[in-house]
């Protein structure tokens, strides 16, 4: 589905609690409480739709890129998070007996303290629950156990909230709400469902073997995996899949890795891995045949179905993964394009794929610009960042008006070169990147 078809939709779903709560026929009352309603419909409504959002369905995020579909999924966490706490305030004082737990009423309008109970208790988690997200990189423990308290806790509020909307709500009796928020909650559950055991159950019926593993450089891994007893997985050159080796498909530990190799070479599957933190530093110890299984492929850093006349290939450090899988797709379809391939790294130790990068550069029509951060006494090429200069000096005036560029690599690159590409001219829509992190 595309962005066009993705938004109306979206925010149709998130209204549809609100537009729904117009149409109950309710009698009329102040703003303010209509207000303090809606934004608490509408905060639940998003909260739901968050599961979607990070359940890696390719029908969304190929739409709009799983980079895009992640950072949207934060955004909005934040946003329902303001609304849900500000809506229990803007409630203004009903006629009615008191409560003892809210001598002033400005937070209920309910008497039943059960029924509040629930929205209190989200009211407490929520905040504390965006908040272990978004420090999730700075706390001490692993990426595996964050993503289980994160699919737990969700489901936890989300249960709260279901109570509270039907039992606490001005429209709780109302069954078209009652239907609606059902519904709503056994999708987001659904998506859960489809995440944790659907399509674990997929992985394990479609097993893969580690062919190789090789050290190709001192901190990067080139793997390859071979389908177990089934065709492989179609994909484009420069997607992704989540890759679990040597464990269950049911547990949570895998990663996300873009795919190397490119889809016409056959259907294994490469990768170019960087040594960071648990699962990349024991490389090593994966033996030939180990049992992997994937998630995907997944994004949309593809060149697939562009008719653009050439196309720039911008590479930082372990970026290259993808952007080498487009390349070698490039070369074995025979496309006679013009491409440049830009690719830096810090030390010439880390360039990947050297003779096959010299090799295609010599044979077609490929330009090659190594760039190294601390270059030795010989070198001869270009030196520092990939920066705005770097790019003005490489590129002229037609290639930023007519070529394609695809960029890989670190966020500092990725935000300078965008920046530059755009100030030259070329359009958003010639501009495809991949983020390897999301914050
Ligand atoms: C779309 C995409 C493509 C990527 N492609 C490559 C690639 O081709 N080569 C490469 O070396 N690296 C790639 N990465 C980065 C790679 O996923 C992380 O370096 C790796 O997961 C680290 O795992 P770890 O267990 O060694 O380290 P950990 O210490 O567990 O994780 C370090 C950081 O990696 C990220 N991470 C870890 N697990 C996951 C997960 N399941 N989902 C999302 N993020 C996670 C988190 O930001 C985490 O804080 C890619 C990342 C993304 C999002």
């Amino acid at each position: 589905m595309r962005a066009y078809v993705l938004i109306p939709l979206y925010l149709f779903v998130v209204c549809l609690p609100v537009l729904l709560s117009w149409a109950s026929g309710m009698p009329a009352r102040s703003f303010r409480n209509d207000l303090a309603s809606g934004l608490g419909l509408l905060a639940f409504a998003m909260i739901l739709v968050e599961f979607v959002l990070s359940g890696r369905f390719r029908s969304v995020s190929s739409g709009l890129g799983l980079d895009i579909t992640i950072r949207f999924h934060q955004l909005v966490a934040r946003t329902a998070l303001a609304f849900a706490l500000v809506h229990p305030f803007l409630y203004q004082w009903l006629p009615g007996p008191s409560r003892p737990w809210d001598p002033t009423r400005q937070l209920t309008l309910t008497s039943d303290f059960v029924s509040l109970l629930s929205g209190i208790l989200a009211f407490v988690l929520l905040p504390a629950f965006v908040l272990l997200s978004m420090k999730h990189d700075d706390l001490d423990y692993r990426y595996e156990t964050w993503r289980l308290i994160h699919g737990l806790g969700a489901l936890l509020i989300a249960g709260l909230l279901l109570h509270h909307a039907l039992s606490a709500g001005r429209y709780s009796a109302d069954p078209m709400m009652i239907w609606m928020w059902g519904t709503m909650t056994a999708i987001a559950a659904f998506s859960l469902l489809a995440v944790y055991v659907l399509k674990p159950a997929y992985q394990a019926a479609h097993r893969w073997r580690v062919s190789s593993v090789a050290r190709l450089t001192p901190r990067q891994w080139g793997v390859t995996i071979t389908p177990d007893g089934h065709a492989g997985t179609p994909y484009k050159a420069g997607q992704f899949v989540w890759l679990n080796i040597g464990h269950s498909p049911f547990s949570l530990r895998e990663n996300p890795f873009s795919i190397s190799s490119a889809p016409s070479a056959g259907p294994d599957m490469s990768f170019v891995i960087k040594e960071l933190g648990d699962f990349t530093s024991t490389l090593d110890q994966i033996e030939i045949g180990e049992k992997a299984y994937i998630d995907g492929p997944h994004g949309t850093l593809t060149v697939d179905g562009r008719d653009e006349p050439g196309i720039a290939l911008i590479a930082g450090g372990v970026g290259i993964a993808p952007l080498i899988g487009i390349l070698r797709d490039l070369h074995l379809a025979q496309d006679a394009r013009q491409r440049v391939l830009v690719y830096g790294n810090r030390a010439e130790e880390q360039i990947v794929f050297q003779d096959e990068i010299d090799r295609l550069a010599k044979s077609e029509n490929t330009q090659v610009v190594y760039v190294l951060q601390e270059p030795p006494d010989y070198w001869f090429g270009p030196s520092g960042l990939i920066d705005a200069g770097l790019i003005t000096r490489t590129f002229d005036k037609g290639q930023f008006g007519s070529w394609l560029f695809v960029l890989c690599g670190p966020t500092a690159m990725m935000t300078s070169v965008e920046e530059a590409l755009m100030e030259h001219g070329v359009a958003p829509d010639r501009i495809l990147s991949e983020r390897f992190q999301y914050d």
